[in-house]
């Protein structure tokens, strides 16, 4: 039969099943339901903060009534510079040396798109390998550029830790060339970070079969704090290889909808590093021409003054150290009820997530019996709970266990 539309050939694609399941307990008229889904952090209120920094800062931008105009193609100076130094910390010599271009991006996805175009224009069979599991998002944006994608071992079911020497003897496989996207820390979807130890190893192995380290760090400031989980990234800037960071200011400054980010290429000298800012620039030029501004100003200023350095410092901390009490209550609440399974290991993940345990199973009758919603990964988002649920979100886990 002859087609009567050309898009007859589109296929339905998937939705996304976490944004999907976002849009699901919006709708899901139960009064007693939690949102464990997606990788959002609210307060004890349950609500997405406006952290004090971002007032503060935003005040100082009303103050000056500065008009809209374009920012440069690879964004705000103030602010990419800013983000260096952030990374590879005040004193770095990848910066005095000029070795590291830095770009404003759309968030840390745009970071990661932006750097898998321009990478995928370098090499000539592009390969890329991600932990397994992953940020679902890691596939698709590599496979869209033109990559083919792979795992390396990471999560062990077993016994819930990492499987480091798996790990490294993948990593030892590799074809040179191949691009290792690897969480700089606070890992999604497992929680589980590498130690300082095993990421001196990572790095020899990179260096030794000359692979492209491509780090992602969407939540710096809420493992440890802004400096200590920047550790792997410090590891890298001093081995004196060729890597990419992507970096992520949407959960550090709860500035999800303002879409920023950035992405960090550090090359071999500055020559090579200039000759590479032009190819970035030539990739967002023909992608969306230029980042928005608001969220580059907001975190500009801060990174730039002191006094609201202090204040994003104590902002971050606020939020880690309520996450860190909503992993011990839900531990605890667990352990009360008598659950069949110890929590305890909740406690010593990082970040915003955890890996559950919990299969397929389990998280659908959370959410059919509980309305407990939880990715079907077991992952959920333990920096969603507060005092309020956290209590219904131990009986609802205990009650499918
Ligand atoms: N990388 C990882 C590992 C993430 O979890 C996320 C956010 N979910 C991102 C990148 C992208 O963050 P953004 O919202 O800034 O695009």
């Amino acid at each position: 039969m002859m087609s009567e539309s050309i898009f007859d050939v589109v296929a339905q694609a998937p939705e996304d099943p976490i944004l999907g399941l976002n849009e699901a307990f919006k709708t899901d008229p139960r009064e007693k339901k939690v949102n464990l889904s997606i990788g959002v952090y609210c307060t004890e209120e349950g609500k997405v903060p406006l952290l004090n920094v971002v007032e503060k800062a935003e005040q100082k931008i009303l103050e000056e009534g500065a008009p809209h105009t374009y920012l440069p193609i690879s964004g705000l100076p103030s602010f990419t510079s800013g983000v260096q130094k952030l990374l590879f910390g005040e004193d770095s010599a990848l910066i005095k040396d000029k070795k590291a271009v830095t770009v404003q991006s759309l968030g840390g996805t745009g970071a990661l798109k932006v750097g898998a175009d321009f990478l995928a224009q370098v090499l000539p069979n592009p390969e890329a390998i991600v932990s397994a599991p992953t940020w679902q998002n890691h596939v698709a944006i590599f496979e869209q550029a033109g990559f083919e994608v792979g795992s390396y071992p990471y999560y062990d079911k077993a016994s819930g830790e990492i499987n480091f020497p798996a790990m490294l003897e993948s990593l030892k496989g590799l074809k040179e060339n191949t691009v290792v996207i690897l969480h700089a820390c606070c890992h999604n979807p497992t929680g589980l970070d590498l130690t300082q130890e095993q990421w001196a190893q990572v790095v020899d192995v990179c260096a030794a079969h000359k692979l492209i380290p491509f780090l992602d760090i969407a939540y710096q400031g809420f493992g440890d704090g802004l400096e200590e989980d920047a550790g792997a990234i410090r590891q890298f800037a001093a081995s004196g290889i060729t890597f990419l960071v992507a970096n992520s200011f949407s959960k550090s400054f709860s500035l999800y909808g303002e879409r920023i980010g950035a992405l960090t290429v550090v090359c071999h000298n500055s020559e090579e590093a200039s000759r590479v800012m032009s190819a970035l620039k030539a990739v967002i030029r023909a992608n969306y021409s230029n980042p928005p501004a608001h969220g580059a100003k907001i975190v500009g200023q801060v990174l730039n003054d002191p006094e609201l350095l202090a204040q994003w410092h104590a902002d971050l901390k606020e939020m880690r150290e309520r996450i860190k009490e909503m992993r011990r209550d839900l531990a605890d609440e667990l352990k009360a009820l008598g659950a069949k399974k110890d929590f305890e290991f909740v406690t010593r993940q990082k970040g915003m997530f955890s890996f559950s345990g919990l299969t397929p199973e389990q998280v659908q009758r959370l959410k059919d019996e509980f309305g407990v919603y939880a990715v079907k990964s077991g992952r959920i988002c333990v920096a969603s709970l507060n005092k309020g649920n956290v209590k219904y979100t131990a009986e609802a886990i205990k009650e499918v266990l």
